[in-house]
């Protein structure tokens, strides 16, 4: 599949939210990991968002270690299908050293996928989980900022720390993530010059050291890519195209953008170093496993 030559980061990135498992890359998802090394996203996150995509996740990790990792969660969309049973799993799961966080958790009052106090129980119960292993949160939140923070600080003593994943959110909701200690993660959703707008102001408010990187995709493919791939599909080698454009809006050079963010997240999610920057393609290791059928989702 022809896919736009993205220009090369200038330091290590690192893409701390891609859907890997998904199944719009089950027929190249090992082109799509070299495409990102070729270009200097040295490490992934793989983002759990069910029961199965958190077990895929787990096993693409285990493929490619050093470079892949996991999260290991279920989202606000699939909160009803965190029953007794997949609890019980879902700790031994979230405690693979593979694992980096726990999310995505959260709550979504946008698609209503699942109804709100099934959105609500999923959190705490995935929020109690991760203080007691330890583990940061990966985290979404649209539409139900009040409650989202009002669980979030109620468990906050016991936690981790977290990322407040694809934020688009007002100012307000910034500082608050913010004074609570969250690091904030932007996607290409700044390059929406109809949506993300706002975030190009944003994005000077938050600090370097908790500024972090990620694609989203195969959702959110940046709208200003140029050329864009025919499949419209979002991948982690467009992450240096997004650092691009937060560094410009910071008014900073790329390289020191690349540097504090990637630095930000292997604090934050306990990343080991890499270190070959210079020559990151490693042998790839057999078949990817699949991914099964995910919904749809806006980010
Ligand atoms: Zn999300």
């Amino acid at each position: 599949m022809p896919v736009p030559s993205e220009p090369r980061s200038p330091a290590p990135l690192i893409d701390i939210g891609i859907n890997l498992v998904h199944d719009s890359y089950d027929s190249d998802r090992d082109a799509v990991i070299a495409r990102a090394l070729d270009v200097g996203v040295v490490q992934m996150m793989i983002t759990g968002s069910c029961g199965a995509s958190t077990r895929k996740a787990i096993a693409l990790s285990l493929a490619h270690p050093g470079r892949l990792f996991a999260t290991a969660g279920v989202h606000p969309h699939h909160a009803t299908e965190l029953t007794p049973e997949l609890l019980a799993e879902l700790g031994p799961l979230a405690r693979a050293p593979e694992v980096l966080a726990v999310g995505e958790c959260g709550l979504d009052y946008y698609r209503n996928y699942c109804p709100h106090e099934a959105q609500r129980q999923a959190f705490h119960r995935q929020l109690e989980l991760a203080a007691r292993l330890g583990k940061p949160l990966f985290l979404h939140q649209r539409e139900a900022h009040g409650d989202f923070l009002a669980i979030l600080r109620e468990h906050w003593p016991q936690l981790a720390g977290g990322v407040a994943h694809c934020f688009t959110g007002s100012d307000s909701e910034l500082d608050s993530y913010l004074d609570l200690g969250l690091a904030i993660g932007i996607t290409g959703w700044i390059c929406d010059e109809r949506r993300g707008r706002h975030l190009l102001e944003l994005v000077r408010r938050i600090p370097a050291d908790r500024l972090l990187l990620e694609t989203d995709g195969p959702y959110l493919l940046p709208r200003d890519l140029e050329p864009k791939p025919a499949s419209r599909r979002n991948e982690p080698a467009f992450l240096p195209h997004i650092a691009a454009v937060i560094a410009r809006a910071r008014g900073e050079p790329p390289e020191a953008l690349a540097r504090a963010s990637t630095a930000a997240a292997r604090r934050l999610f306990h990343l080991p170093e890499i270190d070959s920057h210079a020559s990151p393609r490693r042998p790839l290791v057999r078949g990817s496993p699949g991914a099964g059928a995910h919904d749809e989702r806006a980010s």
